[in-house]
């Protein structure tokens, strides 16, 4: 099975074209080295093309003029098209970003279909309003598609994050250029040959790979894109911003990074639990996730007790080739996103924190890119490893006196995306959730998701939610039609 090929051309009105200037990238699998194949390095005038396309796609409403009960049932068969090549995904998922198979099958094919499908299902029950005006006119509230939607997004999990933003656009009516990340830009690109393949027009859904600067910066600062949708670092997702306004003020969303606190007071209720939750969170997609706990403030008279138990899973997280259906721990996306979390562990072991397990390359004759699970006790909020986003899997261990201390500590950060809560006390867990300047509390647990709830986060996570009926939001415009009426009665 691994011995599969790739087409990696961009898709633009519905076909497989090279970039116009014939130039590519290598997309090399994290896994072993090899190279999976060359890609379409989109720039300026691929952008075009593909804008272009879902404008023209646009302005003959060959989508958006579709019912909603049609595009509904176009969106149900894309979910349908996800889960009828799962296997194919999922591997291809595995071979491009290093993500463990049995979470690329179990969590991403079926967590972006499921998104898909939500969104078309949901399509079709979402009422526009009326407003309680004076009974001389009729104020009709009614929302509209916005346009033509960029999509960036990173390459930790390609198809979730993908879909949180292609799902409601299209839906909607909205025409979409996305542009995968330049580490894991397969799949998105057989997401819009499904897509086409379910009855979604030609034009409507356009894919571009490419680097950020040469085809990103294009699509963030084109005069004829309507709303940027970005999931990225902070640091990128700050130019979003400014390109928006640079250019035409498309509406730009932003779904940016986290150094999530995880608190764990002495009166909770299932010490196992948060252990099996603290450790299993951060390791999880290699510590590749947004909204990894990355601090775990355990309180001081709990502390030792906590660290033997969170010492002896260590063991269960050791890297191994991801295409082996028991791995739980993959590889790293790449050589400079290794040598990055290196770097920070380096960091770590400079500023003085303790070294408690890992801190070190796995794997080093595999030709992949693998580090191993390491934890820090020590840590203290002024360590880089406690204030910027690894992204790896290294977890900082932080201690507290009491409610107060942590709830100041958990936020001196510039993120607010997550947090997690472990106590008996429900006054204490409402009055820390409240207390907590992010997006998501997690209460007694921190593995808690589904479509139905938004993701999104406080400060310099970013601005606006996925997921959820909220997510509408950002991909229609709110128009007001007043209507006088002269009744005759
Ligand atoms: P990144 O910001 O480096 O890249 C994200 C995307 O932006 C990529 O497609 C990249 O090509 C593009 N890009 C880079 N420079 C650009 C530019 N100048 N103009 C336009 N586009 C540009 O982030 P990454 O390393 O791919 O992903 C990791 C980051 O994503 C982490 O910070 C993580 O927290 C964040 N993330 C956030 C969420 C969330 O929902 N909050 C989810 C997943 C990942």
């Amino acid at each position: 099975m691994t011995d599969m090929t790739f087409d990696g051309r961009a898709f633009i009105n519905g076909e497989r074209v090279a970039a116009r200037d014939g130039r590519t990238f290598d997309c090399i699998s994290p896994v072993d080295g090899r190279l999976l194949t060359p890609v379409a390095r989109c720039g300026e005038t691929d952008i075009d093309a593909a804008v272009a396309a879902g404008r023209a796609a646009f302005e003959d409403r060959r989508w958006r003029g579709m019912s909603p009960a049609q595009r509904k049932r176009v969106m149900i068969r894309f979910a349908d098209e996800l889960l009828a090549h799962a296997d194919e995904l999922a591997l291809t998922e595995t071979l491009d970003m290093g993500k463990p198979v049995k979470y690329a099958r179990s969590v991403d094919v079926n967590s972006a279909a499921n998104c898909i499908r939500w969104y078309g299902e949901a399509v079709d029950k979402v009422y526009d309003e009326i407003a309680p005006t004076a009974s001389n006119a009729l104020a009709l509230i009614t929302r509209e598609p916005v346009g033509v939607v960029g999509v960036i997004v990173p390459w930790n999990y390609p198809m979730i994050m993908a879909a949180w933003k292609i799902a409601p656009a299209l839906a909607a009516g909205n025409s979409v250029v996305l542009k995968p990340s330049e580490k894991s830009p397969l799949t998105a690109l057989r997401l819009a040959e499904l897509a086409l393949a379910a009855g979604i027009p030609p034009g409507v859904f356009n894919v571009v790979p490419g680097y950020g600067p040469e085809a990103g910066s294009p699509l963030a600062l084109h005069m004829d894109v309507d709303c940027i949708a970005f999931t990225g670092s902070t640091r990128v997702g700050k130019q979003i911003h400014v390109m928006a306004g640079q250019s035409n003020l498309k509406r730009a969303w932003t779904e940016l990074g986290g150094k999530s606190p995880n608190i764990v007071f002495a009166d909770c209720p299932n010490l196992d639990r948060a252990v099996e939750a603290a450790v299993g969170s951060i390791f999880f997609n290699q510590g590749e996730s947004c909204n990894a706990p990355s601090r775990l403030f355990v309180e001081a008279s709990i502390k030792d007790a906590f660290l033997e138990k969170a010492l002896a899973l260590v063991p269960r997280y050791q890297p191994a080739n991801p295409l082996d259906a028991s791995t739980v721990m993959g590889a790293i996306v790449d050589q400079v996103q290794l040598d990055n979390v290196l770097r920070y562990i380096e960091s770590g072991k400079n500023e003085g924190a303790r070294l408690l397990a890992g801190g070190s390359q796995a794997l080093p004759d595999s030709g992949g890119c693998y580090v191993q699970p390491t934890i820090f006790d020590g840590v203290t909020n002024q360590m880089t490893i406690a204030r910027e986003e690894i992204f790896g899997p290294v977890l900082s261990v932080l201690s507290f006196t009491d409610a107060a201390d942590v709830v100041r500590q958990a936020n001196q950060s510039i993120y607010g995306l997550q947090a997690g809560v472990w106590t008996s006390d429900i006054n204490q867990a409402h009055g820390v959730a409240r207390a907590l300047r992010v997006g998501t509390v997690h209460v007694n647990q921190y593995d808690e998701d589904d479509i139905t709830v938004p993701f999104g986060g406080f400060k310099q996570s970013g601005v606006g939610r996925d997921k959820s009926l909220h997510a509408f939001d950002k991909y229609t415009e709110v128009k007001t039609t007043w209507i006088r009426i002269d009744s005759p009665v």
